[in-house]
């Protein structure tokens, strides 16, 4: 039996030798894939539409996984991940940050969040002054 798993497991490496395996792109489409499962749980009884739609994007999450997963396009998979990576850093951004555009010379300006308050900012390009609530 041991000897049968130990195939079993030098089996499947083989076959996932030269493949891409996973990354955080998969790991993301998995959290999604399992939200929407328990979305559809919640509204299929509800609204028909809804828990439909949430159990369509879950299963093309899965597929979109498995297919990253197994494909020997490793460039092509790892710049998929590079860019999931950096909007994903973008929006982790965005919790501390508001992002401003100069109405002077639309230079982007990025702000730390201050609860609220108000806030003279100067653009570090044109030097235009404006106030904002950040
Ligand atoms: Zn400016």
């Amino acid at each position: 039996m041991r000897n049968f798993f130990y195939r079993l497991s030098s089996a499947f490496r083989r076959f996932m030798t030269g493949r891409y395996g996973s990354d955080q792109l998969n790991m993301a489409l998995l959290v999604v894939a399992i939200v929407c499962d328990i979305l559809n749980v919640v509204f299929a009884r509800r609204i028909l539409f809804l828990g439909g739609l949430f159990s369509l994007i879950s299963t093309v999450a899965i597929v979109f996984a498995i297919v990253r997963m197994l494909s020997r396009n490793i460039s092509r998979r790892y710049e998929e991940n590079q860019k999931f990576l950096k909007f994903w850093n973008q929006l982790k951004m965005l919790r501390h940050f508001h992002i401003y555009r100069c109405k002077n010379c639309h230079q982007k300006i990025r702000v730390p969040r201050k609860g609220g308050k108000r806030v003279e900012i100067r653009c570090p390009k044109c030097g235009q002054t404006f106030i904002r609530r950040i």
